[in-house]
């Protein structure tokens, strides 16, 4: 039998299984560009199996309905993960590139804390609301609602932080009573199989209940969004295939609940004291999950008058974090998951230096590391809001700052993009930052270094970052139903 942290078959219908044919593709370090291993890679009709099995556990099992087993299988779930940190996060550092100091954190640790705030939350949501006697239409009637699952849900997911994002999804699905298939992205096979190991050796989670999916095929994922036998798409990734999907996913009226991309604004307003806080965030930002993270804030809005003295406590934090090996406990900043998000980020830097910007530090790969896909922390002045840098998503160690002239200045360009996912506001006064952060539309707001992430705590975005809320009740919600009872009175 293959290890946790090798787990080169799919979960379909209770049983670890090889890929139709024994299909395998090759899983790559970006840290050292070596293939380690490799990964089930899954045809047509190994997602026809898994959406047989997941409507099937969905129509004829208790699952949907035993709210008991559900909870008591998140715990069994949980105390498997636990069992497994260690490996969880030896599968992060070498499939993602994760640093080992994120995997204690948003890579690994932090997500598994999503079981048993669900199973909690499970246990004590009022599925049943009574809203009393009223005189209807038909008479006196006593009315209710109850909630129900929405029933199959494909969860289709990102490569830059798959644990946490994978349990986001699958946790609160299955807690609300959901049948769920998993479509890893290509890149972090062994991230989505993992769970799947633990699942089928650890607990009494029903065949067919949840199913995962890999493969190397980026768009074997459209199986899942046209097929009427799935209730709801829960989608995390780009922008441009979240359009993709919502439009695959008109076809049946389907549900969608999409996380998608940021282009987020750290505003600092101009009575900010010491900027060395500010650059530490800034910084520190830059370098999480190597810039690879959607409510990063990568454009940093500075007042004209304090521009320069920022751009040099900015610039002289990044140097602080140069890429090194992410398996090293010291290290911050990572590489880049593979050569093509490199080629694509080094197109952006030069796009931003043809339209006039600066680099005042990196724009380069580093050169004493002569393999893996590494970047430097750079930053990039005299950027203006309507430049490529500001507008696109760059998700690449790569940070760009904007002049502004005043507080009203620095709201209309925060809010002059496309996405409103998250965002920093700095200001020596916590209300003066709140006035600016409320006109921000954004769905996550930071006012002074704040730290707003955690299991209780809805994220997701205003306008192109997305449709619905993930994480806290809000994405419990997302996977449940209302349905409305009268009976005559
Ligand atoms: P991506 O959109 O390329 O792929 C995401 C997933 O969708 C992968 O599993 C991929 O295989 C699958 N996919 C691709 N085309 C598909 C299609 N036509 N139909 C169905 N599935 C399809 O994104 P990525 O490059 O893996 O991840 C980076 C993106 O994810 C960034 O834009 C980032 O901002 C976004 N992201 C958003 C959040 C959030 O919560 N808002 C979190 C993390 C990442």
């Amino acid at each position: 039998m293959t290890g946790i942290a090798h787990e080169a078959r799919l979960l379909i219908d209770g049983v670890l299984t090889e890929a139709e044919g024994g299909a395998t593709y090759d899983n790559v370090n970006p840290a050292t560009e070596q293939v380690i291993g490799v990964a089930a890679d899954a045809s047509a009709n190994d997602v026809e199996a898994a959406i047989a099995a997941a409507r099937r556990a969905f129509d004829e099992s208790d699952w949907s309905t035993n709210l008991e087993l559900r909870v008591a299988s998140i715990r069994q779930f949980h105390a498997g993960l636990l069992d497994h940190v260690d490996e969880l996060t030896e599968i992060s550092i070498a499939e993602i590139g994760a640093t080992r100091m994120a995997c204690s954190s948003i890579q690994v640790v932090e997500p598994l804390k999503f079981l048993p705030y669900y199973a909690n939350l499970a246990e004590s949501y009022e599925w049943r609301t009574n809203l009393g006697d009223a005189d209807t239409l038909g008479g006196p009637a006593t009315r209710w609602t109850e909630a129900e699952p929405v029933g199959v849900v494909a969860a289709i997911t990102p490569w830059n932080v798959p644990t946490q994002i994978n349990l986001a999804k699958i946790i609160p699905a299955l807690a609300a009573g959901c049948t769920v298939i998993l479509k890893a992205a290509p890149d972090t096979p062994w991230s989505a199989l993992a769970l799947g190991h633990v699942i089928a050796e650890h607990t009494d989670i029903p065949p067919g209940v949840i199913n995962i999916i890999t493969s190397s095929d980026n768009t074997i994922g459209e199986l899942l969004t046209t097929d009427p036998r799935v209730d709801m798409i829960s989608f995390t990734g780009s922008t441009p295939t979240g359009r993709r999907i919502m439009a695959a996913a008109s076809e049946n009226v389907t549900k969608v609940f999409l996380e998608l991309g940021g282009k987020s604004a750290m505003v600092v307003l101009d009575d900010v004291e010491d900027l060395g806080m500010v650059a530490a965030t800034a910084a520190f930002g830059t370098a999480t999950v190597c810039g690879q993270g959607c409510a990063l804030s990568t454009r940093i809005l500075l007042p004209r008058s304090r521009y320069d003295e920022g751009i040099e406590a900015i610039a002289a934090m990044m140097a602080a974090t140069p890429p090194a090996d992410p398996s090293d406990p010291g290290t911050m900043l990572g590489p880049l998951i593979n050569a093509a998000q490199r080629d694509k980020v080094e197109g952006y830097v030069r796009s931003a230096l043809d339209e006039g910007a600066r680099v005042v530090c990196g724009g380069k790969r580093p050169e004493s590391m002569t393999a893996g896909y590494f970047y430097e922390p750079t930053l990039l002045a005299d950027v203006t809001n309507d430049m490529k840098v500001a507008q696109e998503e760059i998700f690449g160690p790569v940070l760009v700052a904007i002049a502004y002239d005043d507080d009203d200045d620095a709201v209309r360009i925060a809010n002059d993009s496309i996405f409103g996912l998250s965002g920093h506001v700095f200001s020596a006064d916590d209300d003066r930052a709140l006035a600016v952060a409320r006109k921000i539309r954004t769905g996550t707001m930071s006012i002074n270094g704040g730290v707003w992430y955690g299991a209780d705590v809805p994220f997701g975005g205003y306008k192109q970052s997305g449709i619905g809320r993930e994480m806290g009740q809000a994405g419990f919600d997302e996977y449940l139903e209302t349905k409305a009872y009268a009976k005559p009175s």
